[in-house]
């Protein structure tokens, strides 16, 4: 494994530590840095993986993925991403948990070829690491409905996943708020534990992949609040109801139901970032078609891009693109060739 070492001062008795400096250090262990992970560490890069959760990201909330390539019956989300995990570490991936709170570049001096010697600082609480290249893979969190009574009630009826929650809504009558794919899938997840689900959806058609669409209609469970928003969620210590508008009468109309589950979208984890790299206007990140960033060495790959379709399968496609993108910059920073 190629870790560079420096020595430098850290004491006035000229004491020497030492410092690492990694090939690559990825922030995120969704399916696209643990996909970057595989890639670098076959490529015997000195690989760090910072993850604040656990390994595996968004896709071990869902119960089932039938759209990944590979698994004709589909696969379990957790199972899936421990795979990816197992596979990672099995070619040497080091995994360090904590959350990344700030990426610097610290500008050094020119080497003989005058190229500048850029090494990035990723910062966790009061710890930091040095590498020569950094991969973005910190990937997005469900979105909020900003409405009275979801912030009160999260945990108390409120919720942003169905296989984490499901099973203490047994018999229970819910909501789902939400028309793409997301929602639809954890709806018919649902249906499995609950008595009643009503699918609240902003237009009169839904977004989601027509067969998700045939099996929802199919759904004796399932029924639709079609044009409508939800305005307030209501229960004082717990869910009891959801307030809706209809968008095109202004109709309100109270729901019973002692669930909320919310898949209205992304926001994604780019906080951190600063202004230190270029976002949209939503915060994703912008990459050329090699991942790299508006910053020379430090690439972005899977939902915290931006991008057309976020899924697993992107997100790995992405992240090997990155893993071999940034592969090629630490070559070059260092001189080699096979020449
Ligand atoms: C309920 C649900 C169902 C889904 N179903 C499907 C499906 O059936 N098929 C499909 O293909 N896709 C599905 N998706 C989408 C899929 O899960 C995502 O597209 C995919 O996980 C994105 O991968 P990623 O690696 O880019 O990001 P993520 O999966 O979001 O992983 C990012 C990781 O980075 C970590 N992180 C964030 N910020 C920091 C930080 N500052 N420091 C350190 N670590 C950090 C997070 O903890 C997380 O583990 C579903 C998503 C959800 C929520």
């Amino acid at each position: 494994m190629s870790v560079v070492s420096t020595k430098s001062k850290t004491s006035s008795k000229e004491e020497m530590k030492e410092e690492k400096i990694y090939d690559a250090i990825i922030i995120g262990g969704g399916p696209a840095g643990l996909t970057a992970g595989i890639y670098l560490s076959r490529a015997r890069m000195g690989t760090l993986l910072i993850e604040k959760a656990l390994p595996g990201g968004q896709a071990i909330l869902t119960e089932i993925i039938e759209n990944y390539p590979g698994f004709p019956h589909g696969i379990t989300g957790p199972e899936l991403m421990q795979k990816m995990e197992e596979q990672a570490v099995r070619f040497g991936l080091k995994i360090e948990y904590g959350e990344v709170v700030e990426v610097k570049i610290k500008v050094g001096k020119e080497d003989k070829k005058g190229k500048e010697d850029k090494v990035k600082i990723v910062k966790i609480n009061n710890q930091e690491y040095r590498t020569l290249t950094i991969i973005l893979a910190s990937g997005a969190e469900a979105s909020k409905l900003e409405v009275p009574g979801e912030e009160e009630l999260r945990g108390r009826g409120v919720s942003y996943c169905a296989t984490c929650d499901a099973p203490f809504f047994k018999d229970q009558k819910i909501v789902v708020v939400g028309g793409g794919d997301t929602a639809i899938e954890e709806a018919l997840y649902l249906t499995k534990f609950v008595r009643e689900v009503t699918i609240i959806h902003r237009r009169d058609r839904l977004r989601a992949t027509k067969i998700l669409q045939e099996r929802v209609f199919a759904n004796k469970k399932i029924n639709f609040a079609w044009d409508s928003v939800a305005t307030k969620i209501l229960g004082k210590e717990k869910v009891e109801g959801v307030l809706i508008q209809n968008k095109k009468t202004a109709e309100e109309k109270e729901i019973s139901c002692q669930g909320v589950f919310v898949f209205v979208g992304n926001v994604p984890n780019s906080k951190f970032l600063y202004e230190l790299i270029k976002l949209d206007q939503k915060g994703y990140i912008l990459t050329d078609d090699n991942m790299m960033t508006s910053q020379e060495g430090i690439y972005a790959c899977g939902d915290v891009r931006k991008k057309l379709l976020r899924q697993v399968v992107t997100a790995c496609g992405e992240g090997a693109t990155a893993a071999f993108a940034a592969q090629k910059y630490i070559e070059e920073l260092k001189g080699v060739s096979y020449k």
